[in-house]
């Protein structure tokens, strides 16, 4: 059992009776082998925002400094970047809805100059974050509708999505869950850790675990290890995946005690939550390289976001980051309705434009599937350009990427 003490949500205090890690413990070669120098150099530091340039780089790797320091005021806000009236106005009022919350190594990767700052787009509050549209909904994919037990979203016959905590360093402005998320009265108790495996346990036909959240990485090793370690135990679990946005904010919480205790528990599976290369930096490139060097496999899930990404040859270029990474670009996400997200919208068309753009163009590898959680439960819907031109009897006509029409006879 876990000797860390915690709080009821099973998050860490502080872990004091450890040595925190030192520069060495985050940087330290593990005896894995290096990528080139020329991949690595594709992936540059992030730097130290204005407020932290003198910080001990022993407290700038440590996670847990990280996650003590974290920007959630008005006033910390301004020393890193020069605030816009309309960012002031739109802090004090979603505020009391939705927190603020910043690493500030997340807050050093924003241009302190740009409001239209894609880093800055998905931490900063932004005026369109006040209005709620008469179409957007607060649980828009029904996740509680189909919650057998709290804390378990069954939908799909095999797999289930397990909410382990509502805690995450970066509250990402665009969040589906800000009903939960960052709202300390919603957190996953232990009680309800301790029901959702006992629900996973007697139910057989689940082989797959979305652990989610909140952030599972917002857990301290100790506890996961033992959820782990739980599910791992249950013959008919084949495979779980951590859902997890550390990686992209706060990367110094993948150490090489995390990655080990994560080698007991494999097959494990990593998706993670890049939305643009700017995400991708130096650092981020070592926690992916520890994870994919312990065996676990990557894979990412953009949201297609207004401002942000919603342009093909930002997601190509994300996209070959990503391989370069050892991440397998898995789904983008259309946005969905949740409330106060409408100004990161696209239409449809755009994610369309986006895969027309990638498919063909580059490799197969970096074509993610994207796909629309549809309102009410639906789960997720593939969308596609469309190749098929028409059908004259048995013949098929085709068109490929470079709009030229093949035929195809059918049996
Ligand atoms: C996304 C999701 C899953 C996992 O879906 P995959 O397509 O297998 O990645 C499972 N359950 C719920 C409720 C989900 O929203
Ligand atoms: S990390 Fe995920 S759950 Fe947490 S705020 Fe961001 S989008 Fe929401």
């Amino acid at each position: 059992m876990s000797v860390t003490p915690t709080k009821p949500d099973g998050s860490i205090v502080a872990l004091k009776t450890k040595k925190r890690p030192t520069a060495k413990d985050t940087r330290a070669d593990s005896g894995d082998p290096r990528p080139v120098e020329h991949i690595r150099a594709r992936f540059p530091s992030g730097g130290r925002g204005r407020p932290w340039q003198d910080v001990p780089e022993d407290d700038w790797l440590d996670w847990q400094w990280q996650q003590r320091n974290r920007v959630t005021s008005l006033e910390m806000l301004e020393k890193v970047i020069d605030l816009t009236d309309e960012e002031r106005d739109a802090f004090e009022a979603s505020h009391a809805q939705f927190h603020m919350g910043i690493t500030p190594y997340y807050a050093s990767l924003m241009d302190p100059e740009d409001p239209n700052c894609p880093i800055r787009l998905q931490s900063v509050p932004q005026k369109g974050e006040l209005l709620v549209l008469p179409t957007d909904l607060e649980d828009p994919l029904a996740e509680e509708r189909d919650m057998p037990v709290p804390g378990i979203t069954h939908r799909y016959p095999d797999r289930v999505l397990f909410y382990i905590t509502h805690n995450c360093p970066v509250y990402c402005r665009h969040c589906t869950r800000k009903r939960k998320v960052s709202d300390p009265t919603s957190a996953a108790a232990k009680k309800q850790i301790e029901e959702g495996l006992a629900y996973i346990e007697s139910h057989p036909e689940i082989r797959d675990i979305v652990i989610s959240g909140g952030d599972p990485l917002s857990l301290s090793d100790e506890r996961l290890d033992y959820i782990l370690g739980r599910l791992r135990a249950i013959p008919h679990v084949e495979i779980f995946r951590l859902g997890t946005r550390n990686l992209v904010t706060l990367p110094q919480r993948v150490t090489d005690d995390f990655v080990a205790m994560l080698r007991k528990h494999h097959p494990v599976f990593v998706n993670t939550h890049f939305n643009h290369p700017k995400e991708l930096t130096e650092e981020a490139f070592e926690a992916c390289r520890k994870l994919a060097d312990a065996g676990c496999v990557l894979g990412n899930q953009m949201v297609l976001l207004k401002g942000v990404n919603d342009d093909p040859k930002v997601v190509k270029e994300l996209n070959h980051k990503l391989l370069m990474a050892r991440v397998r670009p898995y789904y983008i996400y259309q946005c969905d309705l949740s409330q106060g997200i409408s100004h990161f919208r696209t239409p449809v068309e755009k994610g369309l434009e986006i895969i027309e753009a990638l498919r063909g163009h580059t490799s197969g590898l970096a074509v993610p599937h994207y796909v629309v959680d549809a309102p009410g439960g639906g789960g997720k819907i593939p969308l596609l350009p469309e190749y098929v031109v028409r059908k004259e009897g048995k013949k098929l006509i085709l068109r490929n990427y470079e709009n030229k029409e093949f035929v195809y006879e059918e049996p």
